[in-house]
């Protein structure tokens, strides 16, 4: 492999400087882990389930016991080519297992599987955007690899333990240039490769319980100056530590330069509760690893014919599906972008559409309406008490004109709340059906114009007020129930 510093500089000849902090240009650069979605182990049977009895899920092979052989999983292979696919990378047809090692009290076996000079995905890029602003990252690489232990550190007995559950997890660790030029930048980089994970299935996105961990590089330097030296944040598993502990580096870099200190590489670890950052190792070398070819396991060959069955088979992917919906939907590309923020929200909206609704009214009512509560209860889609089968029917009642859009949402709180649970059935039980009969609305239309001669002489002496006001009398007399159109219609031919 070339000298990794020169080959991230050679890489960054003739991209725009990014806005300035304080005079210096912010340089970021993402490692992110993905725990692959697979059932067992990277190369064991072991489970990979989160949550079980410490040291209950690690088998000899994770432990590389003598006389055991590490076998590779068929499914973590494929969901890194999924990975692949979904970024435009290089599917290595022959990548290459590397022993990295170390010492550590989670990695009893002392090195880690993983991949170095040959990794399964090469290249590739994540595009998206942060407000109105297309950015592309590029990617260097993903390489698949085995997860370590945890140290359990129990404070209260002042003891600590080692969980081998983790120990051989599949991961995919997924590696951009440094091409991030601002805090905002890289975390909504983050969030866009999290979508695409979880999209594609390939990854959980759970990131509480670390399947989806990324490692923020940073530095700072003048512009047009070669790359600074980087800091490395580890283990973020929030967007929002990530986005603090970031925002705290920089800042914390330009100070130390400022102050005449040479950044020194590092691996710092964020602290939430001070909301700084923290050196935690001084930064190894590849060499420190001393990789060599895994001499247990033969290289990785993947065919052509496997690359083009897993592309036959992948799903639609976000920016497809929301180019489609502003083109077959006529949806604007902000609503087409709220709605493929997930597949659970895109597959609500194509549920709704299919079983009848209008989509532009969908649209409406999923990122209005149900986006609001879906937010206020901190809620998913798929939690949401409203299935898409009932908004379609919502939406179609208000389409054939049975109910009013007040009484839309009478009906929609009714079902969300639990109240009731079919969209007829409210209609029904609290009379919201709106007047189709014209002539019982005209003799409310009569009544009102027979008192309310004062908003009559108004409204003809061009007071569009006085209209609306007699709108609202109809609507009141009426108990909401007319049609507001016929309403508007009627008065206007009435009043000449
Ligand atoms: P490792 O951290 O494992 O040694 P690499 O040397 O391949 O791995 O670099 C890892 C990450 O550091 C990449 O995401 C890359 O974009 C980023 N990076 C490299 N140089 C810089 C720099 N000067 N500033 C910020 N990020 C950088
Ligand atoms: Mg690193």
């Amino acid at each position: 492999m070339s000298d990794p510093v020169n080959t991230f500089e050679a890489q960054q000849e003739g991209r725009p400087t990014g806005p300035l902090v304080q005079g210096y240009e912010v340089i970021i650069g993402f490692e992110t882990h993905a725990q692959l979605s697979t059932a067992s182990k990277i190369f064991s049977r072991a489970s990979t389930a989160f949550g079980a009895e410490p040291n209950t899920q690690a088998c000899a092979v994770d432990l590389a016991l003598p006389g055991t052989l590490p076998v590779m999983n068929k499914g973590a292979v494929e969901r890194a080519i999924q990975l692949g696919l979904a970024l435009g990378s290089t599917i290595a047809p022959r990548s290459v297992f590397a022993r990295k090692n170390y010492f550590y009290p989670d990695l009893p076996k002392g090195y880690q599987i993983s991949q170095f000079e040959i990794p399964v995905v090469q290249g590739g890029a994540v595009s998206f955007f942060v407000g109105d602003e297309s950015k592309t990252v590029r990617l260097v690489r993903a390489h698949l690899e085995e997860d370590a232990g945890k140290s359990l550190h129990e404070d209260f007995i002042g003891q600590s333990g080692i969980d081998l559950n983790r120990a051989g997890t599949p991961l995919l660790e997924i590696v951009t240039e440094p091409d991030m030029r601002s805090t905002a930048e890289a975390v909504a980089y983050a969030k866009e490769l999290h979508k695409i994970v979880t999209w594609i299935g390939i990854c959980d996105g759970n990131m509480q319980e670390g399947s989806f961990r990324c490692d923020a590089n940073v530095s700072v330097r003048k512009p047009g100056a070669k790359l600074g030296t980087r800091r490395e944040i580890k283990n973020l598993n929030s967007f929002k530590f990530m986005q603090q502990a970031i925002d705290y580096e920089i800042r914390w870099q330009i100070e130390e330069i400022e102050d005449g200190r040479a950044i020194q590489q590092a691996t710092v670890l964020f602290d939430p509760d001070t909301g700084e950052t923290r050196a935690m190792r001084t930064k190894e070398d590849a060499a420190d690893y001393r990789y060599f070819p895994d001499p247990d396991l033969p290289p990785l060959a993947i065919a052509q014919e496997w690359i083009e069955r897993v592309r036959s088979e992948m799903p639609e992917l976000p920016r497809a599906m929301a180019e489609r919906y502003v083109t077959t939907h006529g949806l604007s590309a902000y609503d087409a972008a709220q709605l493929t923020q997930s597949v659970a929200l895109a597959q609500y909206f194509d549920a709704a559409v299919a079983a009848g609704a209008a989509p532009k009214l969908a649209s409406n009512w999923i990122t209005g309406e149900i986006a609001r509560r879906l937010n206020a209860q901190d809620i998913a889609i798929g939690e949401a008490p409203v299935d898409a089968a009932q908004l379609a029917k919502l939406i179609v009642r208000i389409g054939d004109g049975t109910i009013s859009n007040a009484a839309a949402r009478q009906v929609f709180d009714a079902l969300w709340t639990g109240e009731a649970s079919d969209v007829d059935a409210v209609i029904e039980a609290k009379g919201l059906k709106q007047m189709s009969d014209s002539s019982a609305l005209e003799t409310i239309i009569d009544g009102v114009l027979a008192t309310n001669e004062k908003n009559i002489a108004e409204y003809r002496a061009g007071k569009d007020k006085a209209f609306n006001a007699l709108v609202g009398q109809v609507m009141k007399a009426s108990q909401g129930k007319a049609n507001p159109a016929q309403v508007n219609a009627l008065l206007k031919t009435k009043l000449g």
